[in-house]
């Protein structure tokens, strides 16, 4: 018969990895399969290995590996069939099946709903009772007493928090979410909330506040979990945070699934299934097959195996940091727009959400910052140490060493990444070096500055060419590259960026050259910002104004016939 590996994760818990022997031995003990080990892929004993290596040794050439992870993310993905790839390389001729995650199903849903009553019951039974909960004033008008009921009576005025473990991939939360559902459907639940105790929002606290809003008086936190471990643990301290900050609500945490039977029938129907089914993996929405927002990065990307630091052939592979410890660190030059939070792109806003580093320059939208889960790093580039002209090198440094160190950072810039925002010279740090890295565009002040005052940088019949001028250096100065004769020649638009200190030179050569001096010129300064203000000009008197008005970074400057066509809206 196909002997069967289990194959876990691995835990610094001692209790997570008492439980996975037990279910393992468990599973044994039922007889339904000839013969079965269990390994993890890391941290803890034994390794994958040593069991995959007892089944060899026995004369299984042929086995069923099963994750036992309860949503495909990176372990089922990726991690534990690398890991799988490297035992046939250490035992040529050996095949195996691969069977699907355990959830979601009902079994589950019904171990979870015990857990749930249980904890209901009392805390005499079961389940970790919390500090604060003042049961004789918090049950619901014709709520029965909890504790005195069959188990069950008094679910229509509790609350669940369903609390998944999280992950930098979508699918895996999408399916606690559906879990959730699941639970909730037919149970008689007030409702059931999803949540996330790392990488993945809502965190336990804002679930537990969205449900304390609805109006729950009684929640019972259910940690979608398998077996004890440090995040089961954080979701007890969390929740007891919550209670203790509001001593009217009765928060209760219900166990883990942990060994028991319905587990160990999920595990031999899930094993069947690998033997004699066509086992496939949810691929509709696995992010290392399809182009999702924000996870451009994964698509095609090779599994590579996880070392354990049991297996003699792996190096030892530390979790120093406890977010997307199993990607290799990546670097994003993201533009974020002009500075409002919501002119920056889906894309950009996706990398934003999964980042551990922001590092963030002061035109970047900063207020997205505020939206950043606690625990990423956010690196303001204004302020990296160093005299002015090491500062670029500083932050290449920067992005490069977080990246190296396995961290997703995200270098937030204002405007585009690419139009005067040293973006390149950051994308070609990251290249030299071998530092993956992508580029996100962005809506460019530019553009943007004149949009929102008003001007169209083209028009028909109007403009038909638009230039974008960097003013940084003035007119003559010997590192100047900008042709000004040639701009003062031209029709069209010119934007001007960086000019402020420039803007009254720049004029005068303009019109030394040939512009008109009637153009009309409007400076556009903080746009989008709620000081945004503009000022019109004719083109030999926008110096005179600018430096009598103030004007002051950020500002752009744009001229031509367009700047005569402003509207005043909405905008302006
Ligand atoms: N990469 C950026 C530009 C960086 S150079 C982009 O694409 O927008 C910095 C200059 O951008 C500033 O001196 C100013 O001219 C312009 N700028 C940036 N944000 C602005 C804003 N909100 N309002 C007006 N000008 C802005």
């Amino acid at each position: 018969m196909t002997g069967l590996v289990i194959v876990g994760h691995g835990t610094r818990s001692a209790a997570g990895v008492e439980q996975f022997a037990a279910l393992v031995e468990r599973v044994r003990g039922r007889g339904d399969v000839g013969d079965v080990e269990g390994g993890f892929i890391e941290l803890s004993r034994p390794p994958l290995t040593d069991a995959v290596g007892a089944l060899v040794a026995r004369g299984h050439r042929a086995l069923v590996a099963l994750p036992l992870v309860l949503t495909g993310a990176g372990h089922g993905k990726g991690d534990i069939p690398a890991a799988m790839a490297r035992e046939q390389q250490r035992h040529p001729g050996l095949s195996y099946r691969y069977g699907r995650p355990l959830g979601p199903h009902p079994l589950l849903h019904e171990a979870l709903e015990q857990r749930i009553d249980t904890a209901l019951a009392g805390a005499d039974r079961a389940g970790t009772e919390l500090p604060g909960a003042d049961r004789a004033g918090t049950e619901l008008p014709g709520a029965d007493r909890a504790g005195t009921e069959l188990p069950g009576a008094d679910r229509a005025g509790t609350w669940v928090a369903l609390i998944g473990r999280g992950s930098t991939d979508p699918d895996a939360n999408a399916e606690v979410a559906k879990v959730a559902r699941l639970l909730w459907e037919g149970r008689g639940y007030a409702g059931v909330e999803p949540g996330f105790i790392s990488l993945a929002q809502p965190s336990v606290p804002a679930v537990l506040e969205r449900l304390r809003r609805l109006g729950a008086r009684r929640i019972v936190v259910a940690p979608y979990f398998l077996f004890a471990g440090v995040l089961p643990d954080r979701i007890v301290a969390q929740s007891a945070e919550f209670a203790a900050a509001h001593p009217d609500l009765d928060v209760r945490v219900a166990e883990v699934i942990g060994d028991c039977d319905a587990l160990a029938d999920l595990v031999l129907e899930r094993y069947a299934e690998a033997l004699g089914g066509d086992i496939r993996m949810n691929c509709d929405t696995c992010a290392y097959r399809v182009l999702m927002p924000g996870f451009a990065d994964k698509v095609g990307l090779p599994q590579r195996p996880h070392d354990h630091p049991d297996d003699p052939v792996g190096h030892h592979h530390h979790h120093g940091h406890d977010h997307a410890h199993h990607d290799h660190g990546s670097v994003a030059v993201v533009g974020g727009g002009p500075g409002p939070d919501d002119l920056i792109t889906v894309r950009a806003k996706a990398l934003l959400d999964a980042a551990d580093v922001v590092v963030v320059d002061r035109l970047a939208p900063q207020g997205l910052l505020a939206g950043l889960r606690p625990d990423v790093l956010v690196v303001d580039a204004a302020k990296v140490p160093r005299g002015p002209s090491m500062a670029q090198e500083a932050i290449n440094e920067a992005l490069v060493s977080h990246a190296r160190a396995g961290r997703r950072v995200v270098r937030l810039k204002g405007g585009d990444p690419y139009v005067f925002g040293r973006g390149h010279e950051e994308v070609q740090a990251c290249v030299a070096a071998g530092v993956p890295v992508t580029v996100v565009p962005g809506v460019s002040s530019a553009f943007a500055a004149p949009a929102l005052a008003g001007v169209p940088v083209t028009h028909r019949g109007v403009a038909h060419d638009v230039t974008v001028v960097s003013g940084h250096l003035p007119p003559g100065h010997p590192d100047s590259l900008v042709d000004w004769a040639a701009l003062a020649r031209a029709r069209g638009t010119v934007v001007l960026l960086m000019a402020v200190d420039t803007i009254a030179k720049i004029a005068s050569v303009l019109i030394e050259h040939g512009r008109a001096p009637e153009t009309p010129v409007l400076a556009v300064q903080d746009a989008g910002q709620p000081g945004q203000r503009s000022l019109p000009a004719r083109l030999d008197e926008i110096g005179a104004v600018a430096a009598r008005e103030g004007v002051g970074p950020p500002a752009v400057f744009v001229l031509g016939p367009v700047v005569a066509l402003t509207t005043t809206g909405p905008n302006t």
